[in-house]
C-alpha cells in the first residue's frame, strides 16, 4: 500500500507504551505530536525518547512534532459535577483566579476588562457554549448566554484573538521550544500565531538546532496573513478546532480549501487538523461523515491529516490510524493530481524570484513533465535540505517520490512531505555518483523495479555551481 497522504498522530495515555508506539508506527503513522498543553516538559521529552526508539525498533524515519500550548486563557474551577448555563441566562465574567459558578466566571486573564467590548463573543470549552457580551463594568463583565449547555472543571476561554493581549508565542511557548529543539525534536507546532514575525521569533529560539517550525492557522488575523506566514514557515496546519470558534463554522471548509491550495503552490508541507475521526474515541466505526472529510482533504491536496484525542486517549489508536490509512488510499486513487502540475507552470512563474528558486521550480517542472512522458516509476530527489523533494512533491506526479539524505533530521523531516519516502543515504564526492547510488538504494529498499525507467534530480555535492538541484537524469534500472 503505497499512500502519499502522510499521517501525524498525537500521542497521550493510551498511546505512550513502547509496545503501541511501535504498533503505531507499523500501522502507519509518519508523524508524532506531542501536545505540550498538557503535561510538563519533562514527560514530552521522555515521550520524544520513546519514539526514538520505537521508531528505531520498526526502521522508520518517523518525525515528531512538539506542539506549543499558545495563549491559553482558561476559567476558574467549577463546582464539582459542573454547571448548567441556560440561553438568555445573564452572567458576570470577571478577572482573576478564584472559583467559577453559574453566576459569575473568573478568567485568568488581567486585562479582561480593558480589552473586551460589548457585542463581542466569547466562548467557553470546545466551542459549544457561547456568551455574548452585553456591558463592560468596573468589576466585572456582563453577558448573555447564546449558546447554553454543561460547563465542567476549568474550560479554555476563548476571547476574540484580534484583541487579545496575549501575544504567540508567550513566553512559556519560547521556554518549550526552545528545550525541545535542544532535545532533538524535527518540528515545532506554534499555536495563535497571528503574523510572520510570531514566527520569527521562535525561531531566534530554535536557530542553533535543525527543527522545522508548523504554523498552526486559527485566527482570523492569520488568514489574513496567510501569505507571509507561509513564507515564514517550513509546514502549516489547519487548525479546524480554534479556527471554528474564531471564525463562523460554515467558513472552516472553504479555509482549508485556500490554505491548502496556497501551501501546495509554495511548495509547505499543510497539515490538516482536528475532529477528523472524533467518533473513533470510543466507537470502533467512524461516522460516514469522518469518512468524508479524511477524503476530502486528500481531495483538496493536504499533504496530511492529523489526528488528536482519537490516538491520544481514545480506545483503539491502532484500529484509528488503519482505518485513517485506508480511507486515504481510496482517496488517493479518485483525486485529481494531474490539476497540481497543469497549474503549477503558470503559478509558480509569479510567485518564486530568487534566482536558486528559479532553478529549483524550473528542474523540478521539467522533471514532472519528464517523468510522466518518460512513464517513469520513480523520481529520486537527492536532497540535503529536503527542499527539491518538497518542491516536487508540489506536482503531486503519479511516479513514486523518494526523497535521499545524508542527513537524517532532513530524512525525518520529509516523514511530513505528501508522497515522499525518505531515505538516508552517504555523502558522495560527485554527482555521477550521487545519482548511482540513489538509484541503487532505490532498488536495495525495493522500491523501484529492474528494467524501469527512473528520474534523478541531483545537484553537485560540493555546490560548485551555486545552484542548489541543477542536474536531471532519466536512468533505466539495470
Ligand atoms: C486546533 O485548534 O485544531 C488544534 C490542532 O490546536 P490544539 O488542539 O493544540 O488546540
Amino acid at each position: 500500500m503505497n499512500r502519499r497522504t502522510k499521517i501525524v498522530a498525537t500521542i497521550g495515555p493510551a498511546s505512550e507504551s513502547p509496545a503501541m508506539l511501535e504498533a503505531l508506527l507499523r500501522a502507519g503513522v509518519d508523524v508524532v505530536r506531542l501536545n505540550l498543553s498538557h503535561g510538563p516538559l519533562e514527560e514530552h521529552v521522555q515521550r520524544l525518547r520513546a519514539v526514538r526508539a520505537a521508531a528505531a525498533a520498526v526502521g522508520s524515519p518517523t518525525a515528531v512534532l512538539a506542539d506549543l500550548p499558545g495563549p491559553k486563557v482558561r476559567a476558574g474551577r467549577f463546582p464539582d459535577g459542573g454547571v448548567s448555563l441556560m440561553v438568555g441566562q445573564l452572567l458576570g465574567l470577571r478577572p482573576g483566579t478564584g472559583p467559577s459558578d453559574a453566576a459569575m466566571i473568573t478568567v485568568d486573564y488581567p486585562s479582561l476588562l480593558a480589552d473586551v467590548q460589548p457585542g463581542d463573543r466569547i466562548v467557553l470549552g470546545d466551542g459549544g457554549i457561547t456568551l455574548r457580551v452585553s456591558g463592560v463594568g468596573a468589576d466585572a463583565l456582563s453577558a448573555n448566554v447564546e449558546a447554553g449547555g454543561l460547563v465542567q472543571g476549568r474550560p479554555g476561554v476563548h476571547l476574540p484573538s484580534e484583541r487579545l493581549r496575549l501575544a504567540a508565542p508567550t513566553a512559556e511557548d519560547l521556554v518549550l521550544a526552545a528545550a525541545m529543539a535542544a532535545e532533538g525534536v524535527d518540528f515545532i507546532g506554534v499555536s495563535f500565531v497571528r503574523e510572520a514575525i510570531d514566527m520569527e521569533r521562535v525561531r531566534q529560539v530554535t536557530a542553533p538546532h535543525a527543527v522545522r517550525l508548523v504554523a498552526k492557522i486559527e485566527t482570523i488575523p492569520a488568514v489574513a496573513n496567510l501569505a507571509a506566514i507561509v513564507a515564514a514557515s517550513d509546514a502549516v496546519m489547519v487548525a479546524r478546532g480554534d479556527l471554528g470558534i474564531e471564525c463562523p463554522l460554515e467558513d472552516v471548509p472553504h479555509l482549508q480549501k485556500r490554505i491548502i491550495r496556497h501551501c501546495v503552490e509554495a511548495g509547505v508541507p499543510v497539515i490538516t487538523a482536528t475532529q477528523m475521526l472524533e467518533s473513533m474515541i470510543v466507537s470502533p466505526a467512524p461516522t460516514r461523515a469522518e469518512v468524508s472529510d479524511v477524503a476530502n482533504a486528500v481531495f483538496d491536496g493536504t499533504d496530511a491529516v492529523m489526528l488528536s484525542a482519537e490516538t491520544a486517549i481514545g480506545h483503539d489508536p491502532v484500529l484509528v490510524v488503519t482505518t485513517m490509512a485506508q480511507i486515504a488510499v481510496r482517496a488517493e486513487s479518485e483525486a485529481s493530481y494531474a490539476q497540481w502540475g497543469a497549474r503549477l507552470g503558470r503559478v509558480q512563474r509569479q510567485q518564486w524570484t530568487d534566482a536558486t528558486d528559479r532553478i529549483t521550480q524550473a528542474i523540478t517542472h521539467a522533471c514532472a513533465q519528464a517523468a510522466a512522458d518518460a512513464g517513469a516509476e520513480a523520481i529520486l530527489c537527492c536532497t540535503r535540505s529536503g527542499r527539491t523533494a518538497r518542491a516536487m512533491a508540489r506536482f503531486r506526479p503519479t511516479a513514486r517520490l523518494i526523497g535521499l539524505s545524508p542527513d537524517m533530521a532532513t530524512v525525518r523531516s520529509l516523514s511530513l512531505t505528501w508522497g515522499v519516502t525518505p531515505l538516508h543515504v552517504d555523502t558522495y564526492g560527485s554527482t555521477d555518483e550521487l545519482v548511482w547510488f540513489a538509484v541503487e538504494s532505490a532498488v536495495r529498499h525495493g522500491l523501484v523495479d529492474a528494467g524501469s525507467v527512473v528520474a534523478v534530480l541531483a545537484g553537485a555535492p560540493d555546490r560548485t555551481s551555486g545552484a542548489a538541484t541543477d542536474v536531471l537524469r532519466l536512468v533505466r534500472v539495470g
